[in-house]
Order: structure tokens, then C-alpha cells, then sequence
């Protein structure tokens, strides 16, 4: 899969592609980066790339042009990818998203800064998306955070891929509790069950436990969590054993 970024700060993505999952993935040629400085596309000696916005008002605002011209570029060498606008007016980033991303052949993010980008680039991309209702600096960690989550599903990124399968928000339901050596420290110890081998029982406690933090972190989830018989009795035995 292709990632095309589009960005006034291309450095930002140095050292986060360089490493781990990510950089592994592309050594293998399994993702690959083309990160696109827009101010290559501007058409004036000082390379403008913002300017003030028209009606007045703080702050500057990217201009369409250098974004237009990019986005020729990126088309004439690799195609026409799916453009997406990182913006905190778009629809919110899930998980059911990074996974209709990863089944793309070729996505271009569109990385805003300042007050944002001329209203008329949003008629030229295909999607803007958000990652949270707060307002950052800049579209750079938000393109970062969606090559992340769409990188690791796609087959092969993730070395061992029952790991994908299990992570929370495959289901709506949070992930089980992990836990890894020692048995036991300062008196806090692993559920037995995770140490008695019985594959079933393990099932079954990851389950019920994994319901249960959903329960009681993210209750909001479980409006779309469609129950099994077995489910159902989980959160039955979950309700009697909350306190009060
Ligand atoms: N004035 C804009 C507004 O109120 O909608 C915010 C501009 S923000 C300071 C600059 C850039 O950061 C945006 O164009 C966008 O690319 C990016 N950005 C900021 N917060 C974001 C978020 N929550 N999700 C995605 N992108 C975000």
C-alpha cells in the first residue's frame, strides 16, 4: 500500500517512519511513503504557501494552489489515490475505518497547518477525517496516528497476527487484560487461570473480562455489541458480582 502525504513539514515524519513496525513494513515493501513537501508546488520565489484570510481575522490560511498542484503531481506519477483531509471538522478515525483504508491501494493525506486549509481543497479530496475533538497544530500527527493504525492490519506488518485479530475494537469491546512475568509482584498477581494451561478456561476468562472492562470503561460500546448466549451470562455474572 501507498501512503502519499502532503505537508508544509515534511521532517516531521523522519523519525517515526524509521522505526519499529512501520519502518520494518516498508523495508519489506509492504507500505510505502512518498512524503510530498507542498511548498515544492508554490509559484512564487518565496514559496507562499498561506495567506490572510479574505473577510479578515487572525491567523493565515493554506492557499489551494500549491495543494492543487501537488495533488497533479501525485496523480500523473502514482495514480489517483483516496484523499483525505486530516481536519478537526471531519468524521472521527475508528477502527472500522483504518480497516476500509487498509484494503486502498493508494491513500494521499492532507496535512493542514495554521487556521487551516482554503475551504475549496475540501472539494477536491474525497474525505476529511478527525482523530479527536481537540484542535492540534497541525495535520502531521494526525496523518502519523492514521498511517500507524492502518499499517498494522495490513497482512504481514504485524509479525504475529493473532495479535491484530484480538486488539480491542475488532469487536466493540475492549481488549482482555494481558499480563507477562513475574507471577507475582509487591503481592499483585496473575489470575490463576492464565497459569493453569486449560486453553478453554483461558477463552472463557478473556471473555468475560474483556466485557467487563468494556462494562465498566466504555459502557458507550456496548449499545453496538451484539451478545452471545454465552456473552449474556457473562454480563449476568458481572452485574451480581459489582458491589452495591
Ligand atoms: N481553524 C481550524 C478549525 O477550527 O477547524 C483548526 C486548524 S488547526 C490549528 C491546523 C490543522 O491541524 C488543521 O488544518 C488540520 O489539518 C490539523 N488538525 C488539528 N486538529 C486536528 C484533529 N483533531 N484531527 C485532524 N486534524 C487536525
Amino acid at each position: 500500500m501507498i501512503f502519499t502525504v502532503l505537508t508544509l513539514f515534511p521532517d516531521i515524519f523522519q523519525s517515526p517512519l524509521q522505526a519499529s513496525i512501520i519502518k520494518k513494513a516498508s523495508d519489506k515493501e509492504l507500505i510505502r511513503f512518498n512524503i510530498i513537501d507542498i511548498r515544492d508546488f508554490a509559484g512564487d520565489v518565496h514559496k507562499t504557501c498561506d495567506d490572510k484570510p479574505y473577510g479578515g481575522g487572525p491567523g493565515m490560511v493554506m492557499k489551494i494552489e500549491p495543494i492543487y498542484r501537488a495533488m497533479e503531481f501525485v496523480e500523473t506519477t502514482y495514480g489517483r489515490p483516496r484523499y483525505v483531509l486530516l481536519t478537526p471538522q471531519g468524521r472521527p478515525f475508528d477502527q472500522a475505518t483504518a480497516e476500509r483504508y487498509g484494503r486502498l491501494a493508494h491513500i494521499c493525506l492532507v496535512c493542514g497547518r495554521y487556521e487551516g486549509v482554503d475551504e475549496r481543497v475540501i472539494d477536491c479530496v474525497d474525505e476529511e477525517v478527525s482523530i479527536g475533538d481537540y484542535v492540534l497544530s497541525g495535520g502531521e500527527i494526525p496523518a502519523l496516528v492514521l498511517i500507524d493504525a492502518i499499517s498494522r492490519i495490513i497482512p504481514g506488518v504485524v509479525g504475529n497476527e493473532g495479535s491484530v485479530v484480538d486488539e480491542s475494537f475488532k469487536e466493540p469491546l475492549l481488549e482482555y487484560p494481558q499480563y507477562t512475568r513475574p507471577e507475582a509482584f509487591m503481592g499483585m498477581e496473575v489470575p490463576p487461570v492464565l497459569l493453569s494451561g486449560n486453553h478453554e478456561e483461558i477463552r472463557r476468562w478473556r471473555r468475560k473480562e474483556a466485557i467487563r472492562k468494556t462494562l465498566l470503561k466504555r459502557p458507550d460500546l456496548m449499545n453496538r455489541f451484539t451478545p452471545t448466549e454465552e456473552d449474556g451470562r457473562f454480563i449476568r455474572e458481572i452485574m451480581e458480582e459489582i458491589p452495591g
